[in-house]
């Protein structure tokens, strides 16, 4: 934990895990001051702990930050807090194929006012929950052509709690009708698909992996994403990072040129997709075989993130 008083960070503490005393007055109760991170640590067979792009995380957590008026976390303040926690809850990563010790960094205004003005006063928090498979079977979702989980402008981009906020209703509609999540369209034509809610997504169209840009300032800039897009270059794969529309889309899919469609996210890794259901209609995607590029990326994801192979590209840190 540490506190923003006075225009800068001080009192770097390690606490038990414990509620938090909040005035009602608080101002992130009311106006919404909030950026998160996820990220997850994991156990080398040698008993190693290692953290995936901790440094991509403290730099998306800065970029949120900006975007909602909340002080930058200093890169060394970040990744102390971060070595000093996990030091203390190494015995909690669990040392299991699968499963990870998910990390939450986190920072609210904690001034207490009513009014509309940035806070002068916020809390950074870490702390981490052992986690294991995020789904534990594929996927279905509905593409979403009603509501918008971001607008251009706006803040899609950050990872702000109001973001989530605005998309549980949406999200339990489709819910109730049976999908486990949606595909979020761009705000203005509804024709771009855009990310889930928890995932960046991507479609391999015959043989080229599509996924959403990143150039509109509506989607997460995932790390997931990031780090697939990196492999897939290196293997050769043809990447083309563009909008497929709804209508691609659905063409795709009657012609069964969409060979597979997947979500990236630090907490499922690669989540497979068997259903997707466009403009009313629901299309069974096929199980994922063992030549897949999903499942050949994923087995590459994850042997670098448990130090079964080299890390080239410097994304584990000790
Ligand atoms: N989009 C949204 C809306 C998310 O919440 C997440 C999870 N952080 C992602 C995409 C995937 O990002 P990452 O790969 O960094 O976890």
């Amino acid at each position: 934990i540490a506190d923003f008083k006075d225009g800068e960070w001080t009192d770097f503490r390690v606490e038990p895990y414990a509620p938090l005393m909040l005035n009602p007055a608080n101002a992130t109760l009311h106006y919404g001051q909030s950026v998160f991170e996820g990220m997850k640590a994991y156990k080398s067979k040698a008993g190693e702990t290692l953290i995936f792009r901790a440094d991509a995380n403290q730099k998306r957590l800065n970029n949120s930050a900006k975007r909602l008026c909340i002080p930058e976390v200093p890169e060394d303040l970040f990744m102390e807090g971060l070595k000093k926690l996990l030091e203390i809850d190494n015995e909690w990563i669990p040392n299991r194929a699968g499963y990870s010790l998910y990390i939450r960094p986190f920072v609210f205004a904690t001034d207490d006012y009513l009014g509309i003005r940035p806070s002068n006063k916020y809390k950074f928090i870490i702390f981490t929950c052992p986690v294991g498979h995020y789904y534990a079977k594929p996927v279905t979702v509905k593409v979403e052509t009603a509501y918008s989980r971001a607008c251009e402008g706006g803040t899609g981009f950050a990872k702000a709690a109001g973001n989530y906020a605005g998309s549980l209703y949406p999200a339990s509609l489709v819910q109730k009708q049976g999908y486990d999540q949606l595909l979020w369209t761009d705000s203005k034509s509804h024709q771009n698909i855009e990310e889930s809610g928890t995932m960046n997504i991507m479609f391999v169209i015959n043989d080229t992996l599509f996924t959403a840009p990143l150039t509109t300032s509506t989607i997460l800039a995932g790390i997931t994403r990031d780090s697939v897009l990196t492999l897939a270059r290196e293997m050769g794969m043809n990447v083309e990072e563009r909008f497929v529309t709804v209508t691609e889309l659905e063409d795709a899919l009657h012609s069964g040129q969409l060979k597979e469609a997947f979500g990236t996210g630090t907490a499922a890794t690669i989540a497979h997709i068997s259903l997707i259901n466009v403009n009313e209609e629901d299309y069974h995607l096929p199980e994922k075989p063992k030549d897949s590029f999903s499942y050949k990326i994923l087995e590459e994801l994850d042997a670098i993130k448990y130090g079964k192979k080299e890390d080239t590209h410097g994304w584990i840190m000790k």
